[in-house]
């Protein structure tokens, strides 16, 4: 493992690097993402300094308390909802998208919730923890738009199925709940055909999540990582890059494309 920091001439030999890796792989590779990558949007991740966990209590966000509490955890989620909607993607989004247009990557796997990948270009998007921006009735599985839920929310009015009167639940995977099967078969297909995996803000201690860029390097997959603090896969890598994701990601965009002659 190399570990690279904020020093100009390393970074964009980093970069490099990465990119040549990406090219020799030839679009049999996928970026996994965590709070990280939409920090520099604005929104803070859970376990940095300005983490959420140190607002709202993570206990607050299981299963089991939103079906003992749910009017009081749909509250708690509007305000999470309103820090998350008016943020736009960064450079480091849409560098990830670039990377997909170019054929360099088969898509991008996110534990994230805020849908900024795709407001940034992405089209093949594996949300492992679900969306912010849906609702889901927890008994017939009908699902919707977050927006006219949260209005229900806020006149005191707790969300009902309009199908089937069960408990409607943001679509976003809570603590205790299980992934969605069919975003975790697609995330393990990519992790099994890789042969680079370039990781981007996230710690890799939310399991089964972390499972995937991991189950990648194990079969021998490139790791390569971006982030800030230290990840639980770090002593896996090739390189680990602390620098901030908006930063270096258009630099290997930049590599990339010149090595593919496009611009
Ligand atoms: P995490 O908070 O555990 O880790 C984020 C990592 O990103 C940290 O190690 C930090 O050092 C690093 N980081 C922060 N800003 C960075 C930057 N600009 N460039 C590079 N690295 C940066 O996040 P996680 O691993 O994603 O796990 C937390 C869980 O929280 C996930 O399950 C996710 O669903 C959820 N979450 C999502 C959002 C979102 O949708 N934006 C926000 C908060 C939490």
């Amino acid at each position: 493992m190399r570990e690279v920091r904020e020093d100009k001439e390393l970074l964009l030999e980093a970069a490099r690097e990465v990119a040549e890796a990406l090219v020799e792989a030839g679009g049999n590779a996928f970026v996994f993402t965590g709070a990280g990558v939409s920090t520099e949007s604005g929104i803070p991740d859970f376990r940095g300094p300005s983490g959420l966990w140190r607002r709202i209590p993570p206990e607050k966000f299981t299963i089991e308390y939103f079906h003992a509490n749910p009017l009081e955890v749909w509250r708690l989620y509007s305000e999470l909802y309103r820090s998350m909607s008016g943020a736009k993607p960064n450079e480091a989004h849409y560098a990830i998208a670039r990377l997909e247009a170019l054929g360099l990557i088969q898509g991008v796997v996110t534990q994230n919730i805020d849908g900024l990948h795709q407001a940034a270009g992405s089209r093949n998007v594996i949300e492992l923890h679900g969306s912010g921006s849906r609702a889901v009735c927890l008994e017939c599985g009908f699902t919707d738009s977050i927006e006219r839920w949260l209005v229900k929310v806020a006149g005191g009015v707790l969300p009902r199925c309009p199908v089937c009167g069960g408990l409607m639940k943001p679509a976003a995977v809570f603590f205790g709940e299980e992934l969605p099967r069919e975003a975790l078969r697609r995330a393990f297909d990519l992790a099994h055909a890789a042969r680079v995996v370039i990781v981007v803000g996230s710690s890799l201690t939310v399991y089964p999540a972390a499972l995937v860029p991991e189950e990648a390097a194990r079969r021998g997959a490139r790791l390569y990582i971006v982030n800030l603090g230290e990840t639980s896969l770090d002593w896996m890598a090739e390189i680990v890059v602390r620098a901030r994701a908006g930063s270096f990601l258009p630099l290997v965009v930049g590599e990339a494309e010149r090595l593919l002659g496009r611009g």
